[in-house]
């Protein structure tokens, strides 16, 4: 990762390496949400005929979509020891114009 490619901690919002850290972390998120009509139509499959069956015969929709775009998430070190993915996602969320 170039210079001009670094950014600010998306938790603390200091520099990656500040303190003399020398690691930090990249994030990839992307949410996911149920897609319950796909599942419910899959279930009902599975109650009809044995699920092994069911599996082959289903129609292999996405049963979880994507909620938005996948985010990159970059985090320093400390941050990223002491903070879960959902409270990093959040605060990403928080700091967006
Ligand atoms: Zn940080």
């Amino acid at each position: 990762m170039k210079q001009n490619e670094l950014k600010p901690c998306c938790c603390c919002g200091q520099g990656v390496m500040h303190g003399n850290q020398i690691l930090s972390t990249r994030v990839l998120v992307t949410r996911m949400a149920a897609n319950l009509p796909a599942i419910r139509r899959q279930h009902g499959l599975e109650t009809m005929i044995a699920a092994a069956l069911a599996f082959h015969m289903g129609t292999q929709e996405d049963l979880l979509k994507e909620l938005g775009k996948e985010e990159t998430l970059l985090v320093c070190d400390s941050c990223a020891m002491t903070t879960t993915i959902a409270e990093l996602w959040e605060k990403a969320q928080e700091s967006k114009p």
